[in-house]
């Protein structure tokens, strides 16, 4: 226990410290992009403790636009200036939930490109807010059908094709997305674990992150088991369930950054044959884990982190005891905080009795 009043205690305090610095450190590198990846990973001590089995979580919120976008974000990028598409001063343009147009516009203002994104107008603003800051052109859009021509990423191609040296990023069919997750943080959390990872599970946006860890995983521990996540009002899951014949859209959710509506996009389909199940996570079981990753880990996340840890602890029941699971915290609770810990918002969305009596204290707002 650490108590700040004597000299003895002021040494304990720098002995915890040194510890929890004494991993070895990078060197320095080289702009935004150089500042990507390597992201810690978290044994949550305290809800392993309540599974038997050792849940871990790859702390992406750490990344420096604070997402696990950065990582497709840079090799989209990338693949766009390899294949001469995207020339200096050019524009990069995307459909954004937010969080891939942040990494976009981090990214576009470091190399010198300049970034338009295409937002539906039910995600909070805050995403908006923080596009335009870092110098974006951002356009809400009302909430369409995938194949109409005014659904957001319908308009970000539009967009994309109408202006001299614009690219449209495309995360949803561009494989970059899930190459950078094959090439950097699957092969990060095998290292963090030793090569001992025996689940994985997270929610499916664009499926990038789901594909690629997944991908990589499996070709190093084939019997690895891997579940694909969502929301309700999403279709993967059902897709899945009927054995790849149909999908159904049924309910909704507020969680954001997860779910696939209308459509199976590539990302997803490059790997979903690799998926050993799939299940829907409920948004009042997202909100009492949202509030017990405070609570029990000291950890402020964003919803699809806290759907992501019910998914890791259901998967973890179906391995034996002492299993490593492995999961994402995709990103925190900044931008989220006027809804998720407001409890006006919490009352009107029917989720606030979801949240254990003891726990309502963190709805600060
Ligand atoms: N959570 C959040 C908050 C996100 O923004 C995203 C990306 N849309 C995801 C999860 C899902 O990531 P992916 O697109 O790789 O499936």
């Amino acid at each position: 226990m650490l108590r700040l009043v004597t000299k003895r205690s002021f040494s304990t305090t720098s002995r915890v410290l040194t510890t929890a610095t004494s991993k070895p450190l990078t060197k320095a590198g080289d702009g935004f992009a150089s500042a990507i990846g390597n992201t810690p990973l978290i044994r949550l001590a305290n809800i392993s403790k309540s599974t038997g089995r050792n849940i871990y979580a790859k702390a992406e919120f750490m990344n420096p636009g604070g997402s696990v976008k950065d990582r497709p974000a840079l090799y989209i990028i990338r693949k766009a200036e390899e294949l001469g598409l995207l020339k200096p001063g050019g524009t990069i343009v995307e459909g954004t939930a937010g969080n891939t147009g942040i990494a976009l516009a981090h990214l576009a203002r470091s190399l010198g490109y300049n970034c338009i994104a295409y937002m539906p107008d039910n995600l909070v603003k805050s995403k908006l807010e923080i596009m335009e800051m870092l110098g974006a052109q951002v356009f809400r859009v009302p909430v369409v059908a995938a194949d109409d021509p005014l659904h957001f990423n319908n308009r970000a191609k539009a967009h994309a094709e109408s202006i001299e040296n614009g690219v449209w990023a495309n995360q949803f069919n561009n494989l970059a997305n899930r190459e950078s997750h094959i090439e950097t943080t699957g092969p990060e959390i095998w290292e963090q674990l030793d090569g001992k990872v025996d689940g994985f599970a997270c929610g499916l946006g664009s499926g990038g992150t789901w594909g690629g860890n997944t991908a990589y995983l499996k070709s190093k521990n084939p019997n690895l088991k891997s579940y694909v996540i969502e929301p309700p009002g999403s279709v993967v899951v059902s897709y899945f369930n009927s054995g790849f014949k149909s999908f159904v859209k049924e309910g909704s959710s507020f969680v954001e950054g997860v779910g696939a509506q209308g459509r199976v996009n590539d990302n997803v389909m490059q790997d979903i044959k690799l998926a050993d199940g799939a299940f829907l996570v409920q948004d009042t079981e997202s909100i009492a884990m949202l509030y017990r990753l405070i609570d029990e880990e000291g950890l402020y996340l964003g919803g699809s982190s806290a759907l992501n840890v019910v998914a890791a602890t259901k998967v973890a029941e179906k391995l034996p005891e002492g299993s490593n699971v492995v999961t994402i915290l995709p990103d925190s609770a900044h931008k989220y905080s006027t809804r998720f810990f407001s409890k006006s918002w919490l009352k009107e969305k029917n989720v606030w009795d979801a949240i254990p009596d003891n726990l309502k204290k963190y709805a600060a707002l």
